[in-house]
């Protein structure tokens, strides 16, 4: 690989350099690309991923929120798929998947049930029966609301 700007050679360097994630700013140590000629500095695709990656594991940090692989822990110790912990905590599909590669960051309190999950795993099941009163719940309204097939023919 050569440098876009002059066409000089490349070195892989590793050194500290500030990234963003919203309004907020961290230093983290990061691999990139320096020319030898002109020193101008750049990613590869690679080291951008890996880069942005280390900033939002800063900003965790700076949180106090739980860094990725600690999350997979605890999901693996309560022995649930990604898929079984989404539901447990209604988030959206993909949203624990996201978490687990470190490409999104974590609400405090989604941060807050992890952390219960992990110091009480009973807490799986009580998040189950949550589940199944509020399945309850929706099909009482929904048979308390059925709309009236003759109110419907009089509002045409
Ligand atoms: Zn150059």
């Amino acid at each position: 690989m050569n440098c876009a700007v002059c066409g000089g050679a490349v070195s892989q360097v590793a050194e500290k350099r500030l990234g963003r994630y919203r309004d907020e700013t961290v230093e983290v140590e990061s691999e990139f690309l320096r020319c030898e000629e002109c020193q101008e500095e750049f990613f590869s695709p690679a080291q951008m991923s890996a880069h942005i990656r280390s900033v939002k594991n800063e900003i965790r940090k700076r949180y106090g929120l739980l860094p990725p692989e600690k999350i997979v822990a605890i999901r693996k110790k309560l022995e649930l798929t990604q898929d079984e912990l989404e539901q447990l905590l209604g988030t959206g599909p993909k949203v624990v998947v996201r978490w687990e590669s470190g490409k999104v960051i974590q609400g405090r309190g989604q941060d807050n049930i992890l952390r219960l999950l992990d110091c009480d795993p009973t807490i799986v099941k009580t998040l189950r029966q949550i589940q199944q009163l509020r399945h309850n719940e929706q099909d009482k309204y929904q048979r308390a609301n059925k709309p009236n097939p003759k109110m419907v023919a009089q509002a045409v």
